[in-house]
């Protein structure tokens, strides 16, 4: 067998993250039906008989190398600011760590192939390990994607969908996983984060980040948030992790989605707003975000494009390119400086969530 898959026996049942019934292990494609039959949608999660290290659905599962990225110091004016670089992972940013789980599930399940909506980093990753891997991908994205991300989406053999809005890229995954197709990213609106298969792998960056700290624990970690996949999975791995202390999770948006949930919304609306960001774009907010945000008890900041890339240029003579979207960290970082939220006491950890070298 050219890529052997072994289930971790430790895994016991899922948990929904809202209402906490228990469910045994399965997909879940619209997160938990009990909540879902409220139209209060939420993703569900998985728990583990002990968590010794970070544990995953899988002991051995189609890997390109993601994961153990390094840990930079990034020497601001402001002080030092830890950046974990996800742009070292095989397409560039961090969506490869789900990626790998969700390809190893779509094989392990049958499936002949994994379909995506995405703004292009998540395109690019499931293109590339489906390739890897021998399945059928599908990517989906709007006519606004850059046309080397295109290209190179095609050049990785998968087909390439494109909509004329985003809200048209989830009816046509809804569509293709009734064909067959694996879903890579959510399509329900109001929409859940990614199969929780997935956002498993993200729990890793916590254990990961500790350990380069030499066992500190930050006390502040800034990620940039769309559905929150990255910052529920970080925030689960902290939790899981039973350590003395835990950080509050800063969710970094391009206008008022989170912030205006924490300010009293409901986190079903829609929320109106344009932005040059598109990895962290859209119109909606999930559960899993706000309940990461909220149980950490951190806080929603909105960055503005332009502020992003000055932070993008400010960091490329440091010797650091990253994505735009990704460079808002760091900008997120500097106001919260300035506010006083984050004082010469506090460790802080950003998340570049991707290579800059995707967008050119
Ligand atoms: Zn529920």
């Amino acid at each position: 067998m050219k890529h052997a898959i072994k289930r971790n026996t430790n895994a016991k049942h899922l948990e929904c993250l809202q209402c906490e019934t228990i469910y045994p292990i399965d997909d879940y494609f619209e997160g938990c039906p009990a909540c879902q039959k409220k139209e209060k949608p939420s993703n569900v999660t998985m728990i583990y008989s002990n968590y010794k290290k970070c544990m995953l659905p899988y002991d051995h599962y189609i890997s390109m190398g993601e994961g153990c990225t390094p840990l930079l110091t990034v020497d601001l004016n402001e002080g030092p600011l830890y950046l974990k670089y996800e742009g070292q992972n095989p397409t560039g940013s961090h969506k490869d760590r789900m990626s790998a789980l969700i390809v190893t599930r779509a094989i392990e399940k049958g499936y002949r192939g994994v379909a995506v909506a995405s703004s292009g980093n998540a395109g690019l990753s499931f293109a590339a390990y489906c390739a890897y891997s021998g399945l059928d991908c599908i990517v989906i994205s709007t006519r606004e994607l850059n046309k080397n991300i295109q290209s190179y989406i095609k050049y990785y053999g998968a087909r390439l969908i494109l909509t004329e809005t985003a809200m048209q890229r989830w009816e046509q995954l809804k569509q293709l996983t009734k064909e067959g197709f694996y879903p890579g990213s959510n399509y329900a609106n109001p929409p859940i984060g990614t199969v929780h298969f997935g956002v498993q792998g993200y729990k890793c960056i916590a254990y990961e980040i500790v350990s380069q700290l030499q066992g500190s624990i930050p006390t502040k970690i800034i990620v940039p948030t769309s559905r929150g996949d990255l910052l529920a999975g970080i925030w689960q791995g902290f939790k899981e992790m039973e350590m003395n202390s835990l950080p509050k999770m800063i969710a970094v948006e391009p206008f008022a989605r989170i912030t205006a949930v924490l300010k009293g919304e409901a986190y079903t609306n829609s929320f109106a707003g344009k932005t040059v960001l598109k990895s962290i774009a859209g119109s909606t907010v999930t559960y899993q975000a706000v309940s990461a945000v909220r149980q950490s008890r951190g806080e929603a900041i909105v960055v503005s494009g332009e502020e992003a890339l000055e932070a993008q240029r400010q960091l490329m003579k440091k010797g650091i390119f990253l994505e735009v979207s990704s460079a808002s960290v760091v900008s997120a970082y500097q106001k919260l400086r300035r506010r006083r939220a984050i004082d010469k006491d506090d460790l802080v950890v950003a998340i570049g969530t991707s290579s800059g070298f995707i967008e050119i």
